[in-house]
C-alpha cells in the first residue's frame, strides 16, 4: 500500500486543518513538552477504499517524526470483508489504533499512541474531518464518483451502442 501525505496534494487545507496537540510540562502522558503535529497520510492506490489514516507525528522539538500511528474508522466487519480474511490480529493491525509495524518509531511512540487514543480519537469532529480529507484524496485519485443518475445514463448509452453493433 503506497501512502501519500495529505498536505502534498492539499497544502492550504492541510495548513488550516492539521491537528497539533500541545503537551505542556506536566501532562498525563509520558512525553516531553512540545507541539505534536499529526500529519495525515492516506493510501493512494487507485481504486482502493481501505478507509484508514496513518498519522505521521512530528515533534516541534526537532521537526522529526516520533511515531507513525495507523487508524481505520470503520468496524471490524468492514476490514474483514476488505481483507477477505477474518484473522483477528490482522484486522487489529489494519484498524488500529496501532503503531505501524513497517515504519520507524521513536522511544516516544508508545506514549504518542496513548495520547492519540485518549485525546485525539474521541474527538468525533476531528475524526470526521480526517474522513473528509480521505474522501478528497480518493476523489482526486479515482475521479469523482458518478451520481446514480449519471451512472445509469452511461450504462444505457453503452447498452445502446452494443445493440447497434449487432
Ligand atoms: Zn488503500
Amino acid at each position: 500500500m503506497p501512502y501519500s501525505l495529505f498536505q502534498d496534494d492539499f497544502a492550504e487545507i492541510a495548513e488550516k486543518e492539521t491537528r497539533t496537540v500541545i503537551i505542556l510540562q506536566k501532562s498525563q502522558f509520558d512525553l516531553p513538552p512540545a507541539h505534536y503535529s499529526l500529519l495525515e497520510m492516506f493510501c493512494d492506490e487507485p481504486g482502493c477504499d481501505c478507509r484508514r489514516v496513518m498519522f505521521y507525528v512530528v515533534s516541534s522539538r526537532n521537526n522529526k517524526s516520533v511515531a507513525v500511528v495507523c487508524y481505520g474508522w470503520e468496524n471490524r466487519d468492514f476490514y474483514a470483508k476488505w481483507l477477505h480474511d477474518d484473522d483477528p490480529s490482522m484486522i487489529d493491525e489494519l484498524r488500529g489504533p496501532v503503531l505501524n509495524l513497517s515504519s520507524p518509531q521513536s522511544k516516544l511512540a508508545p506514549a504518542i499512541l496513548e495520547m492519540i487514543e485518549e485525546v485525539v480519537l474521541p474527538d468525533q469532529t476531528y475524526v470526521e474531518r480526517v474522513k473528509h480529507h480521505y474522501t478528497m484524496l480518493r476523489e482526486k485519485i479515482d475521479g469523482k464518483r458518478l451520481s446514480r443518475k449519471e451512472a445509469i445514463k452511461r450504462r444505457k448509452r453503452r447498452a445502446l451502442a452494443r445493440s447497434r453493433k449487432k
